[in-house]
């Protein structure tokens, strides 16, 4: 174990109070941290990519779980508080000052890391949907990211639920995605209005003959007129009629009822 000052102690030290527009809210409790650090398996030796270290709670964390942690922070303010964690855990913490958006994190390892945040809310979909839409094998050996838990809810959704939708399918067609604790707002500093929860997705074998580009519009076009019957919502997909009379799922059906298997099946006669 390090001695390392308290989070609250390095947050007034470096003048780091949480700014809104980059979605911080900040954790301070070692132990939950810990124990999202644990989510994805033994870390010793592993390598992790964190996106949003901020003052460097879960960083610390996953640094004390012997991980080697390549981060990604947009706020410059944050960059002098962890370099003082690095010095704590030297060679082990890399600092990338920039937009995780925009940074080629797959460039930044040599095997393949386990992805670890406390996301930015509002960055954080569009992060999860760019690592989901990644060529498979992806670059990256699971995900545990805090969420909103409501969008938590959509990602691990079974069907037949008002969750279920593209985010539910495309997390689940070729991975496992699983609720692995829910965290209370009051964790936070600030704390945010609503509960959150870490998703832990491990990625699976991809389906044969299943091109991601057509599930993508077979989902965008289902779930776009959720509530109206498959034969109307996927009229202007070519082939999808045919294919859902062939493979025996009902037409009068609507979206929110078709499996993640049935979407594969309808994508793969689709890819042909
Ligand atoms: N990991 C810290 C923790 O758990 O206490 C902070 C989490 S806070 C919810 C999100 C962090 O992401 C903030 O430090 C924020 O500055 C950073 N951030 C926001 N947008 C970002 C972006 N586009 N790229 C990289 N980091 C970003």
């Amino acid at each position: 174990m390090t001695d390392l000052p308290p989070l609250r102690d390095v947050i007034q030290r470096y003048g780091l109070s949480a700014s809104k527009a980059l979605g911080q809210n900040f954790l301070f409790d070692g132990q939950l941290l810990a124990r999202i650090a644990r989510v994805p398996g033994d870390l010793e030796g592993a390598e992790v990519f964190e996106v949003g270290p901020g003052p460097g709670g879960l960083t610390r964390a996953l640094l004390e779980a012997g991980a080697s942690v390549a981060a990604v922070e947009r706020d410059r303010r944050c960059i002098p508080a962890l370099a003082e964690l690095g010095e704590a855990f030297p060679g082990k913490l890399r600092v990338i000052e920039g937009d995780a958006l925009a940074v080629d994190a797959p460039a930044l390892f040599a095997g393949k890391p386990h992805v670890v945040a406390n996301l930015p809310y509002n960055v954080g979909t569009a992060l999860l949907v760019g690592w989901l839409s990644a060529a498979w094998e992806p670059w990256w050996a699971s995900l545990t990211l805090m969420f909103q838990k409501e969008v938590a809810e959509r990602i691990v959704a079974a069907v037949d639920t008002d969750a279920y939708g593209r985010l539910a399918v495309l997390a689940q067609w070729r991975s496992t995605a699983k609720i692995a604790m829910t965290v209370h707002r009051s964790a936070f500093t600030p704390p945010p209005k609503v509960m959150s929860a870490v998703v832990h997705i491990v990625p699976a074998a991809e389906p044969e003959g299943v091109k991601f580009k057509t599930l993508e519009a077979l989902t965008a076009a289902a779930f776009g007129q959720r509530r109206k019957m498959l034969r109307q919502s996927l009229k202007g997909v070519p082939g999808a009629l045919a294919a859902m009379e062939r493979l025996g799922i009902d037409s009068s059906r609507r979206a929110e009822t078709v499996s993640v298997a049935e979407f594969v099946a309808l994508a793969r006669a689709l890819s042909a």
